[in-house]
């Protein structure tokens, strides 16, 4: 059986395509799955100067780490003779023509192309998105179809393509949107439906400029490369312009699947944001199964700090893996298995003294060693040291030099995970020394 819903991607291989681009993917792709359709991907290749067989790669590959898997694969170079076949079909029913011009390139050479024979009336069109469109197409003259028969144009391979698939949804920039009716006249002239249409609102940057390598959208292997989830760039990236209407903001695959409707994608630009798409891969690595989350660190963790209890400390601060290997290069994890150097002076909590700070480690260090190796939890460790800050002035005057004592570092977890993590030994003896 057919599928009701046909849907398609139809990227010119000419460039690594950005998120905005793989946003009108996603959108074609859930679209087509929520309506147990078929999802196409067309490669656009007749521009043959431009197009590479590596970035036709890059999309496939790109495609595959996001999970948008694909019911059909054309590659539009590979249908010449299906253009050839239309073309002259429209030659002979009149509504296209051979002509002879002038090249442009100044040589004053003649050559042969095809003009498609406009009709000049007012088109209309639906859109799901933009709701009823309306053009005149007097201005558009007969525009060139193809350079020759075997050189068909973008319109006259988009129509043909769409046809022979089968599409019923269009879904696409609205960079298109101008294409559509020069589209749908020649879906008239070679009796082809008019499918459906949703033209996407371009996705702009933070500076509301139009998105670009340079102003934050970079291609798919970067954020792989930075250590992303793939689900999360599918979630965060669908969430460019279009949410589900409810509170719920972190989605599955399949949960964007059930959730996806046009009637929720936003009218006005949508504008990427990187710290976002930061705090959708967060959320998703909170959702790691224990196990799941320990290989990954450990993938980026030396051995020597390949440590089963530092890891729930790793995943709190983090957003991407890569923030991992960051932490290792920045020193940030070497307190755990190497004792800290620092300035003794920095021990001090604001305005307290060496004295003062001295009897308060002082009495860390007794009440402590009352725990035993196997008590020597953050609990009962953060117990234990709160008891003593009641009678301070200020908890930082007791927390602050245990803190940098364990870890020498102006900024780290709080001394009672460290404490756990180092176990009641070497955290005897770091504030013994501090002391
Ligand atoms: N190949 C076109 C592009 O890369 C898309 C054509 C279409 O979606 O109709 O922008």
């Amino acid at each position: 059986m057919k599928e009701k819903v046909i849907t398609r991607f139809a990227p010119s291989p000419t460039g690594y395509l950005h998120l905005g681009a793989y946003r009108t993917a996603i959108f074609s792709y859930l679209y087509a799955k929520k309506h147990n359709g078929a999802f196409v991907l067309r490669i656009e290749n007749t521009d043959r100067v431009r197009s590479t067989k590596e970035y036709e790669e890059n999309i496939i590959e790109s495609l595959k780490w996001l999970g948008l898997s694909y019911d059909r694969f054309y590659r539009q170079s590979e249908h010449v003779e299906t253009h050839k076949k239309y073309l002259e079909k429209m030659i002979k029913e009149g509504n296209a023509y051979l002509s002879q011009e002038e090249a442009k390139d100044g040589s004053k050479k003649m050559k042969e192309i095809i003009r498609f024979k406009n009709p000049n009336i007012d088109i209309s069109f639906e859109d799901e998105i933009k709701g009823k469109v309306v053009m005149n197409t007097k201005d558009l003259g007969n525009f060139v179809i193809a350079k020759n028969l075997n050189e068909p144009l973008f319109h006259l391979a988009v129509v043909v393509d769409d046809f022979e698939a089968g599409i019923t949804h269009v879904i696409r920039g609205e960079d298109h949107t101008s294409n559509t009716p020069r589209q749908i006249l020649i879906q008239r002239a070679i009796g082809a439906p008019t499918p459906v249409y949703a033209h996407l609102p371009l996705v702009l940057g933070p500076d509301k400029l139009k998105l670009s390598k340079r102003r934050g959208a970079q291609p798919i292997n970067y954020y792989k490369e930075m250590g992303f989830l793939p689900d999360a760039i599918l979630n965060g990236v669908a969430f460019i312009g279009w949410n589900p209407g409810t509170d719920q903001e972190i989605f599955t695959h399949d949960e964007l699947v059930k959730a996806f409707d046009f009637s929720k994608v936003q009218k006005s630009p949508a504008i990427f944001n990187e710290e976002k798409l930061e705090w959708f891969n967060k959320e998703h690595i909170k959702k790691l199964s224990v196990e799941e989350l320990k290989n990954k660190i450990f993938e980026y963790l030396p051995n020597n700090l390949k440590i089963e209890r530092i890891i729930p400390i790793i995943a709190e601060r983090i957003s991407k893996w890569n923030d991992v290997k960051d932490m290792v290069t920045r020193g940030e994890l070497d307190f755990f298995y190497k004792e800290p150097k620092y300035e003794k002076e920095k021990l001090i909590y604001k305005n307290s003294s060496l004295e003062k700070t001295a009897s308060n480690l002082k009495e860390s260090v007794m009440a402590l060693e009352k725990l035993s190796e196997k008590d020597f939890t953050k609990e009962n460790v953060k117990n234990i040291l709160m008891k003593i800050t009641d009678r301070l002035e200020s908890r930082g005057e007791l927390l602050h030099p245990v803190r940098y004592a364990l870890s020498g570092l102006d900024k780290s977890p709080d001394p009672f995970v460290i404490a756990e993590v180092l176990g009641k030994n070497e955290t005897l003896s770091r504030l013994q020394k501090a002391i």
